[in-house]
């Protein structure tokens, strides 16, 4: 294995578990127009958040070959907090993909929203800088927070959504710094619900289910 360059990055990886019920933000919408669901929007109303190539995905990280080989980079629709229709991209371990282009199909027609997915290179490989601006992102090269072995990112199959709603909290502290779980908020991941179902039914393990730290914005698979 190689050096981890970007290592001392405070990165967060861990473990958790909620017990709250069903958040009522994260349902379907009503279907007024009783026809085929919502159509995805028009191309010239999208928000594209990420529009890179693999090679500027994956720019100015020093990572194994035999890693590099694995991922691809794939192009999501989902809704933006301003219920806007958004366009972004995650890299992501190449046969965990059709899950997550499946899984995120599944959140666009369930208005779930999701604030933006940006690769981590957009945030200059910095966990923090991603975090705190409320991104959603894949693959990272780095280890678990505080231990010595490579975090699930590092190989491209766990993803982390919504930061901001759904924190790393741990001993009282959470991550990103000052962030809450409420599992009623806009965005929140709460138990049993859709989004938790989506990964789930596809072999996808929840952070929020932890025993100990709660990773409500962790969804890994191995
Ligand atoms: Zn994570």
């Amino acid at each position: 294995m190689t050096i981890l360059r970007f290592a001392p990055l405070v990165a967060l990886i861990a473990l958790h578990a909620c017990d709250r019920p069903d958040p009522p933000a994260i349902r379907a919408a009503p279907d007024t127009n009783a026809a085929a669901p919502p159509p995805i929007a028009p191309e010239d109303t999208i928000v594209v958040d990420s529009d890179l190539t693999f090679e500027e995905a994956i720019a100015g990280l020093d990572f194994p070959e035999e890693i590099r080989e694995t991922l691809v980079l794939i192009d999501v629709t989902y809704r933006g907090f301003d219920d806007s229709t958004h366009r972004g991209q995650i890299l992501v371990r190449r046969d965990l993909a059709p899950d997550l282009e499946a899984i995120f199909a599944e959140l666009y027609e369930a208005r779930f929203p999701i604030e933006k997915v940006r690769p981590i290179v957009h945030y200059g490989w910095n966990d923090d800088a991603s975090m705190a601006d409320n991104n959603t992102t894949c693959f990272h090269y780095r280890r678990k927070t505080g231990g010595r072995t490579l975090s699930d990112h590092a190989y491209g199959r766990a993803i982390d959504v919504n930061p901001w709603q759904n924190p790393l909290v741990r001993r009282s502290r959470s991550y990103p710094a000052g962030a809450s779980y409420d599992p009623t908020a806009k965005g929140a991941i709460a138990r049993g619900s859709i989004v938790e179902e989506a990964f789930r039914k596809r072999g996808w393990r929840w952070g929020g289910r932890w025993r100990r730290s709660k990773d409500y914005q962790h969804f890994y698979k191995r």
